[in-house]
């Protein structure tokens, strides 16, 4: 059937469109940042459903992420005008092989009720072979081996196939140690990660009539950010794909920034010699940046040595430059971007109003993400964290989780060994290890065997009543779930029954009633799954954690985790030589990571569409740690004809803008040397520090500074507070309220509306009221 109508086409580009129209065969393209690679996989997809040459369940597509997946399906609907009855393999590797494996886990021993580890329970059963070996766990830590054994997953090796030279990992016990772990796996019936894409690899190695199978029904295959798949991904789909050679992968060398995790940026140049006869095609306008962003971007790139190179150009209007200012320290940096974006949302940056959705964060490590959260929560500046430690990674969401999985799979002994005595049911080192002994001897689970403990006697006290009442429990959440009953009520109900509600209301700890807020969050999350079991699916797939989606948001996220996304306004914190480029970079020998670094860089900087501002600051605190940093080599990197150095304004007033400086070839001295940092390195004697003296043997001519005795305040603030008793303060949470008392740096505030609270003081801001 030839397409009657396809607007999608029209907005297309000739070689775009070429991409989308070779339909039989093979097809790379390979382009540069934002020259619609994405757009025209979409498009892609869409095209074989309108010319009738596939059904939505033949088509096996490919993303980075879960939410990639989400928009890449709404986009198709769109694109069609009408929603997609299923588009069940367009996913990432992760999600797509989990509903594979389910489908042949007996293939590999396991049943089709599978668990998936998350990485706590990971190292949990590592320690626990590591301790049995009697290796010493300090000098061998389980996160190594974790990290040993994922890069073999990656690499595509079983125990088996471990090859001599890694003979020496992990103190030569690393194989031995991998292979005993994947017996305990299979015995627990669960898989980790990288096992979702190795177990999927052997199947189609080991049983042909099942590769067979997959490689007529997914008639069409898509990979989208191609550089960035690993070994194991890159043989999976070269499996499925070898019979009817209908693939179509996109992707950009320059942005490889997952090689530390295995990716290899070989697979794409590979792909026509996997593919002999591959349509090849390039894209070279960028349709998402300005002119001035896209040749900061570009010059940073191109330093980097091993690089296809391509020619980038774009029509856009020449817009703003890219913005560089330096701060004091990560503090500042946060409370000045916080500024700006208010400014930026009042359009008084002489640009256009800028929406909250409209602007994004990228930090390169998420340690950084705090002091942004800290600050906006103060002003009150909505945000959402994407990617990073997430809500689903919290102790007591974890613990909620393990009561949830128990309910659904009471053979989950990892589960049942998290919370067994949490909270405190008087159940000990001894008596969990009874429970451990009769499971073994009796080759039941680990509930079973408490049953037969109790039955047989073999525990008294209080630990027996309590165990008892927790096993009986778990058989009741089990009835309920198989008999289908409601399932946001029952997971109320086993919180309750557990305990473990209880035992965060009884809590005295500051931590407490955030912790009961989020496990009523959890609670609430379930109501859009239809069940328990597809909710712990889900947790356990959510790689890119979203957010709730009510609300303009300034969005925060690692740089990683920005892949493939465009936000009008980007913020780039933290260009600091040691924070990024990272100092394990930096350490390394080789340009290796180093250039990886700069690939992230040029995703970072690519992501903006209008604004691109990148910050650094003077001095940051590391894990608790002070230290003095100087600006990224990459800024020194920036072409100075395509960069605005803004002089930090100050907290309370101060310039803005110092175009002039600009002309300088190294702008990040112009910014770093600036008045103020001047001053207030004077304060707190830092010039002895390296990262200072760098600073001012670089900054010859230095402008003279104004005192800023206001922020003195802040500065060797730590313990005095700036407010005094009788001042009008608000708090994001509790509102408008007075100051009754003043303890360090800690306040007493007499709420309005929600009474008297201590709170520190800089979770407040001074109110006029
Ligand atoms: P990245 O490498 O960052 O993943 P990409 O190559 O996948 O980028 P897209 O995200 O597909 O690029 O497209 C970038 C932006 O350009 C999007 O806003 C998209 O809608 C727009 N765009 C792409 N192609 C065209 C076109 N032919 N005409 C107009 N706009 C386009
Ligand atoms: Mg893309």
């Amino acid at each position: 059937m030839a397409p009657r109508a396809a607007p999608y086409l029209d907005d297309l580009n000739p070689a775009q469109r070429r991409a989308v129209e070779a339909l039989d065969g093979p097809v790379l393209m390979l382009a540069g940042a934002g020259t619609g690679k994405t757009k025209a996989l979409t498009a892609r997809i869409a095209h074989l459903m309108m010319t009738g040459r596939a059904r939505p369940n033949e088509i096996l597509a490919v993303t980075f992420t879960n939410k990639a997946a989400r928009e890449m399906k709404e986009r198709v609907g769109r694109l069609l005008g009408q929603t997609v009855e299923g588009m069940p393999w367009l996913g990432t590797f992760h999600a797509i092989c989990v509903k594979l494996l389910r489908r042949h886990a007996e293939l590999v021993g396991l049943k089709s009720s599978f668990t998936i580890l998350d990485t706590d329970d990971q190292l949990r059963l590592l320690k626990q072979l590591i301790v049995a070996e009697n290796i010493d766990e300090k000098r061998w830590p389980p996160r190594q081996l974790a990290s040993i054994i994922d890069g073999w997953k990656n690499r595509a090796w079983t125990p088996e196939s471990v090859p001599a030279s890694e003979a020496g990992a992990f103190n030569h016990r690393g194989s031995e140690l991998y292979a005993q772990y994947q017996e305990r796996l299979k015995t627990l019936n669960a898989v980790d990660f990288g096992d979702l894409l190795l177990h999927m690899l052997t199947i189609f190695r080991t049983h042909s009539d099942v590769l067979a199978q997959y490689q007529r029904w997914f008639r069409y295959i898509l990979v989208d950010e191609y550089q960035d798949t690993n070994v194991a991904q890159y043989l999976w789909l070269r499996l499925l794909a070898q019979e009817h050679r209908n693939v179509c992968c996109v992707g950009d060398d320059d942005q490889s920034i997952y090689g530390w995790r295995g990716a290899e940026v070989g697979n794409i140049l590979r792909f026509e010699k996997d593919f002999p006869g591959a349509e090849i095609v390039r894209l070279e306008q960028n349709y998402r940046s300005t002119p001035h962003i896209l040749a900061a971007a570009s010059g940073v790139i191109a330093a980097n040595e091993g690089r296809l190179g391509k020619t980038l150009w774009t029509a856009e209007e020449a817009g703003e430059k890219l913005r560089l200012i330096g701060h004091w320290d990560g503090e500042e940096e946060a409370r000045w971007i916080g500024e700006e974006i208010e400014a930026l949302g009042r359009g008084t940056r002489g640009l256009r109003k800028v929406g909250l959705d409209e602007i994004a964060i990228l930090v390169r490590a998420s340690h950084q993400m705090r002091s942004f959260e800290d600050r906006f929560l103060t002003i009150g500046l909505p945000y959402r964290v994407i990617g990073g430690p997430r809500f689903y990674e919290r102790m007591e969401i974890r613990d909620a989780m393990a009561y949830l999985r128990l309910a659904v799979g009471p053979d989950d002994d990892l589960a049942f060994e998290r919370i067994v005595n949490t909270p405190k049911r008087g159940l000990g080192d001894k008596a969990q290890q009874a429970i451990q002994r009769s499971a073994r001897e009796n080759g039941t689970t680990l509930v079973d065997g408490a049953r037969i403990l109790l039955a047989e006697k073999g525990l008294g006290g209080r630990g027996a009543t309590e165990l008892r009442a927790l096993v009986d429990a778990i058989g009741r959440w089990n009835d309920a779930v198989r008999s289908g009953a409601p399932h946001v009520e029952l997971a109320e109900r086993i919180l309750d029954e557990s305990g473990y509600t209880g035992h965060w209301q009884n809590d005295k700890t500051p931590e407490a009633p955030g912790r009961l807020e989020n496990l009523k969050e959890l609670v609430k999350a379930l109501e859009s799954f239809e069940n328990l079991q597809g909710f712990l699916e889900h947790v356990a797939l959510v790689m890119d954690n979203a957010g709730e989606s009510d609300g303009a948001k300034v969005s925060i996220m690692t740089l990683h985790a920005a892949k493939g996304l465009e936000f009008p306004a980007v913020f780039l914190p933290g260009w600091e030589d040691g924070l990024f480029p990272s100092q394990r970079s930096m350490d390394e020998s080789g340009l290796k990571g180093l250039e990886e670094e700069r690939r992230l860089a040029y995703v970072g900087i690519t992501r903006a569409e209008e604004l691109a501002t990148v910050s650094f600051a003077a001095n940051r605190r590391v894990y608790g740690q002070w230290q003095s940093a100087l600006p990224s080599r990459f800024i020194d990197e920036l072409p100075a004809d395509h960069v605005d150095v803004l002089t930090p304004p100050g907290l309370y007033g101060g310039g803005y803008g110092a175009a002039g400086m600009a002309a300088s070839a190294s702008p990040a001295i112009v910014a770093a040397a600036s008045s103020d940092l001047h001053d207030r390195a004077a304060e707190a004697n830092v010039y002895n520090s390296p990262g200072w003296r760098r600073l001012q043997a670089r900054a010859a001519d230095r402008p003279v500074s104004q005192p800023r005795e206001a922020r003195q305040m802040v500065i060797d603030g730590s313990a005095v507070s700036a407010f005094a008793v009788g001042d009008r303060v608000f708090h994001t949470k509790f509102g408008y309220g007075g100051v009754v008392g003043v303890e360090g740096d800690k306040l007493e505030i007499a709420f309005d509306k929600a009474g008297t609270k201590k709170i520190v003081g800089k979770f407040v801001v001074p109110a006029q009221n």
